[in-house]
């Protein structure tokens, strides 16, 4: 009971919208009328790349009845859920749901939009390794959400395998496991051999049971998008996990950002269902415009205000729906904290001086902060994401930088209209890719056709055999070349850092001379 009145604290903190507080008040008003019951637990799998999260998802799913059912041809919709088959009684045949999409940047999504999805986590942590930048980064998200963790040490089958350095480490970032002085369940694990798979899948049950982790059954439903993927044969298709309720064929159904009537229901085997409850990971047609990941959705009719706000979206064209490319058209994704503010970035927009022939598209607008799925589209479309009076996470600016995504924020409109008047011309210009090394050349020794032998310092990052360059005079670039041979102190090596002499032998019909900078991207 106490858990109950916690997690109902919790969910009510949530403000979204107005629609969404009156609905969770009905829920807990009719509270006392509803019956929990035990909830299949909804797992995350999270820690340090090429840990094993990939193959201990992919031995839990093979290892288990309904995956062997299917043939094992089952689709990847980003969640999966799973009949435990255990010798205790207690826990044979009890289901547990795992998220299955890439750790973090699901979860950092979800949690951006204050939805609460999982119930438990699975700290990954490769016990020949030990702890990672990741394991911390996962860690810290973790406890953050504050839900319960598990700590599985994989790759046990290793000789190096070392679970006691781990524990130490673990220790070292206050988290005490068991027989450590702590209570954080761990687990030796290999995900590869399938060792202790179904001892770990125990353990999840044991803590979901210790957490008191309930649903309701009857009563309104709600859930969470945990993915979503335009099919242009089906329109728009979302994995949602339910956490209450029943949902059904024909259910008016809505997000924050998009409505819709469910058309289809399947489950994660690709078996279609009639409906569908809690804690199931389902993939539902329906949805008339693309909801966002970690939005939550509900069954019912939205509010005027709520249509008001899913018309600005309609009208947008899904980018995946479109298959035409046209190096004219600059694709954009709006992002800002209000309506008011989207309108007054659009009307800017549509009154925009731009180079001939070209044009602007905004494939997706939405309020909120920028999100791991802004930069994924920004990446994939690609487009280039304007902001206004919107924050970007500290994590995404790594990404951001990483994928060289183009990113302009604002916090005054008179600033964003300067802005993009002063730039429509250049940002129909492609975008260089960021510099990788710069080396000014200091002596010109031979040259025989278009080879040359050639003496530089790197000024800048780093220069390696192999690389094409760009031959810079001045501020202009007048030519290129392919780095055939590099040599520090006369001896062969396959790249010079930053301060580094070096005499290089470059393929390139331009004619170097001294002063010249070789520019490598
Ligand atoms: P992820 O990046 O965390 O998803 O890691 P992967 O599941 O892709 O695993 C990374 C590498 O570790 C792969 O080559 C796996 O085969 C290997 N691996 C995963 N689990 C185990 C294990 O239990 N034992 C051993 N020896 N290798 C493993």
């Amino acid at each position: 009971m106490l858990f109950k009145s916690n997690a109902f604290k919790e969910w009510t903190k949530r403000n979204f919208s107005d629609k969404i507080k009156k609905q969770n008040m009905a829920i807990q008003q009719s509270d006392k009328q509803l019956n929990t019951v035990p909830q299949p637990p909804i797992v995350v799998v999270m820690g340090h790349i090429d840990h094993g999260k990939t193959t201990l998802l992919d031995t839990i799913r093979k290892t288990n009845v309904a995956a062997r059912e299917s043939g094992g041809i089952t689709q990847h919709i980003g969640a999966y859920e799973i009949l435990v088959e255990s010798k205790n009684p207690e826990y044979n045949q009890r289901k547990i749901t795992f998220i299955d999409t890439p750790g973090h940047e699901a979860f950092s999504a979800i949690r951006a939009r204050g939805t609460k999805v999982c119930d438990i986590a699975i700290l990954v942590i490769a016990a020949d390794e030990g702890v990672k930048p990741q394991t911390v980064e996962a860690l810290n998200l973790i406890q953050q959400a504050k839900i319960p963790f598990i700590v599985a040490l994989n790759k046990i089958d290793k000789p190096e395998a070392n679970p006691d350095r781990v524990k130490t480490q673990l220790a070292e970032l206050g988290v005490l496991v068991e027989g450590w002085g702590g209570n954080v369940p761990v687990i030796n694990i290999s995900a590869k051999e399938g060792k202790n798979i179904q001892e770990l899948e125990e353990l999840i049950l044991l803590v979901a049971d210790m957490e008191g982790i309930t649903a309701y059954k009857d009563g309104p439903v709600n859930g969470v998008i945990v993915e979503t993927k335009f099919e242009n044969r089906r329109g728009v298709e979302v994995t949602a996990i339910i956490k209450n309720g029943v949902l059904k064929i024909g259910d008016p159904i809505y997000t924050a950002s998009a409505i819709g009537k469910v058309r289809t229901i399947e489950d994660c085997n690709g078996k279609p269902l009639k409906e569908a409850t809690f804690s199931s990971p389902v993939l539902i047609t329906g949805f008339k415009e693309m909801p966002q990941v970690g939005e939550e959705f509900f069954v019912g009719e939205k509010t005027e205000e709520e249509i008001k706000k899913a018309d600005i979206k309609r009208d947008i064209k899904s980018n995946k729906s479109d298959q035409e490319k046209n190096e004219n058209t600059l694709n954009l994704i709006l992002k800002a904290d209000t309506i008011g503010s989207l309108e007054a970035m659009k009307k800017i927009l549509s009154n925009l001086a731009l180079p001939e022939g070209a044009t602007l598209k905004i494939i997706s607008e939405d309020i909120g902060d920028v999100f791991v799925s802004d930069i994924a589209l920004a990446e994939t479309a690609p487009a280039i994401i304007l902001g206004f009076r919107v924050k970007i996470p500290k994590d995404l600016q790594i990404i951001i930088q990483s994928k060289n995504i183009r990113i302009y924020t604002f916090d005054i409109i008179y600033e964003m209209e300067k802005f993009l008047k002063q730039e429509a011309e250049n940002l129909f210009k492609p975008q260089e890719p960021p510099i990788k090394g710069r080396v000014e050349i200091l002596a010109l020794f031979s040259k025989k056709r278009s080879e040359q032998l050639i003496g530089g310092r790197v000024m800048e990052g780093r220069i390696v055999k192999g690389a094409q360059v760009k031959v810079q005079r001045g501020e202009e670039i007048i030519g290129q070349g392919k780095i055939l041979n590099l040599q520090s102190s006369k001896i062969d090596v396959k790249e010079a850092q930053e301060g580094k002499e070096c005499g290089i032998l470059i393929d390139s019909s331009t004619e170097i001379a001294v002063g010249d900078q070789l520019i490598f991207q």
